[in-house]
């Protein structure tokens, strides 16, 4: 066993391990699955936002990778899925590179395993929440040149850092660190002040203990200092669905929204 795996705890749900079980994907527990099927049950638009983002994310990948970028750190991860931001971006840029970060343990032990054999990635353990500690990694610096502009992807984990934590000081850290024609990413839960929004709110709260939903301008004030892209900050079916590469249906705009997919939002930025 090795040690990331042996700090994995099955008996209590993780964020990582839940949005797996969401996805579809098979790295869960019985703990998960509970809560799982307790946000299917209570909150019937989880699927459709897990999917939604994921799409939001894959689309977004590419529209970097089609700009010339050819290196990402990947924060908040999550699980190795169906269509890993590496392989997103290596479809595009064959010799991109990409850091993989994420607090969950089971995401190194996967994520290594299935990456070992990979010179082009990197997983490490660390927390969103200290930015330094990923830039001075010797993982990153072995892997990204700082020097030349980057991707920094936030996909929905800033909504999991609570308000005295700096979400906002978390996205400034990385603009000082890449230089000018650098892209962040960022989709994060979206208040509706309407009761799917509070009920989420209160589910998340007391699974994880943690989970904001923002509004429209807590959202925009995490892009600060940079140029939002087109078509802005938007519900995450909408973000550049031409350019979708899911089959039609869950998480592509050709269907009419639902509220629960208004409740995520992404939104492409570049450094001037
Ligand atoms: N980024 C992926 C995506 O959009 O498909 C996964 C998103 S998943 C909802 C959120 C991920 O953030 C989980 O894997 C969780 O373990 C991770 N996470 C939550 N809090 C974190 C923290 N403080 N530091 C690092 N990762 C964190």
């Amino acid at each position: 066993m090795t040690e990331a795996s042996s700090q994995v705890d099955q008996s209590k749900p993780s964020i990582a391990r839940v949005y797996d079980y969401l996805l579809g994907g098979k790295d869960n527990y019985e703990a998960d699955r509970v809560v799982g099927d307790k946000f299917k049950n209570d909150l019937p638009g989880s699927v459709a936002i897990a999917h939604a983002n994921r799409q939001n994310l894959i689309r977004a990948v590419r529209e970097i990778a089609l700009a010339g970028i050819d290196q990402f750190i990947d924060i908040g991860s999550g699980l190795p899925t169906a269509d890993n931001v590496h392989q997103v971006a290596q479809r595009h840029v064959p010799d991109a590179r990409v850091v993989y970060i994420d607090s969950d343990p089971i995401v190194l032990a996967h994520g290594r395993a299935l990456l070992a054999d990979n010179p082009s990635t990197r997983v490490i353990q660390a927390d969103v929440r200290d930015p330094r500690s990923i830039r001075e990694h010797t993982e990153t610096t072995s892997l990204i040149d700082f020097e030349r502009p980057v991707a920094v992807i936030h996909s929905a984990v800033l909504h999991h850092i609570n308000d005295d934590e700096g979400p906002g000081s978390i996205v400034r850290y990385w603009q000082e660190q890449v230089p000018p024609g650098s892209y962040f990413f960022v989709s994060h839960f979206r208040s509706g002040d309407n009761p799917e929004t509070r009920e989420a709110e209160a589910v998340l709260q007391s699974t994880f203990g943690r989970g904001r939903w923002r509004t429209d301008e807590e959202i925009q004030a995490l892009f600060d200092g940079l140029e939002i892209l087109e078509p802005g900050i938007v519900p995450s079916p909408l973000w550049r669905p031409g350019t979708a590469v899911a089959p039609a249906g869950v998480g592509s705009a050709e269907h009419e929204l639902t509220v629960w997919e208004r409740l995520i939002v992404g939104g492409l930025a570049r450094k001037p």
